[in-house]
């Protein structure tokens, strides 16, 4: 391990959350930085896991002695990354994996340039309504809720392009493999010795999800969302 850091980014309800779950148990020595939120916890969150659940007043304070690396305003509510993960990751000789949002990422791509971004994409708008919708059975979370997600993912998106990897999380399983793929190979282009076969077949598979080798793929997906090519904002 060399301490990397992944970015990981993705419009509320395409899957990420999921899709980092899926990698946690794939790939040992990749910490995950469980940010600070005054959101409440939904569903069967759990206080430190997903997130360590603060009052505005709480995080205010840690905005003050300096704590995050980065924070921002998320549909309301504050969201942070606190220093002391990537610390500890560097201090265990371990990898770093945060989700966070776009802001957040653009922050830490100014302060941190080595870092490895990600970015998660529905296959489709109807796509991303339909698994907001079913979520939020469990987040008992009303309409209006969901078409304010739905118009901030219209708007992350248009920021893919920031971003050195693109992962369209259509099918589940895939979509596990695809960034299991990406991580290992970063790991292995930063070590010595000649690639065996299936290093090179493992650097070939994470290869496709780079950004130049997607935008056709992508294209169907800004235009589901009413975006063409033209808005989107270039790195
Ligand atoms: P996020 O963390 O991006 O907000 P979640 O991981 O909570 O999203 O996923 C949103 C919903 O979509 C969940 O109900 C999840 O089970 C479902 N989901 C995630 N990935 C897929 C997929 N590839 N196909 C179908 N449903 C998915
Ligand atoms: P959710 O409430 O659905 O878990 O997350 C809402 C959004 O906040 C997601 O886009 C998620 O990536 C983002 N987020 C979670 N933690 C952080 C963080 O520490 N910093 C920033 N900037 N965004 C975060």
């Amino acid at each position: 391990m060399s301490g990397l850091v992944f970015i990981i980014s993705a419009p509320s309800g395409s899957g990420k959350s999921t899709l980092v779950n899926g990698l946690r148990s794939n790939v040992p020595g990749l910490e995950f930085s469980v940010s600070y939120t005054t959101r409440k916890p939904r569903g069967v969150e759990k206080q430190g896991y997903e997130y360590f659940y603060v009052d505005r007043a709480a995080f205010e304070r840690m905005i003050e002695q300096h704590e995050f690396l980065e924070y921002a305003d998320v549909f309301g509510n504050y969201y942070g990354t606190a220093r002391r993960f990537l610390v500890e990751a560097h201090a265990h000789g371990n990898d770093l994996l945060l989700d966070i949002d776009v802001q957040g990422a653009s922050q830490l791509q100014a302060s941190l340039p080595d870092a490895i971004s990600i970015f998660i994409l529905p296959p489709n708008r109807a796509e991303l309504e339909r698994r907001l919708r079913c979520r939020s059975e469990a987040e008992h979370v009303d309409g209006e809720i969901i078409n304010r997600r739905l118009r901030t993912a219209a708007k992350e998106i248009e920021n893919y392009s920031k971003y050195s990897y693109i992962l369209v999380n259509d099918h589940l399983q895939e979509s596990i493999d695809a960034l299991t793929a990406i991580v290992l190979s970063e790991r292995r282009k930063r070590s010595r010795g000649e690639l065996c076969e299936s290093e090179r077949a493992l650097l070939a598979k994470a290869e496709q999800y780079l950004l130049p080798n997607v935008r056709e793929r992508v294209q169907p997906i800004l235009a589901s969302f009413a975006l063409p090519e033209s808005q989107v904002v270039r790195k």
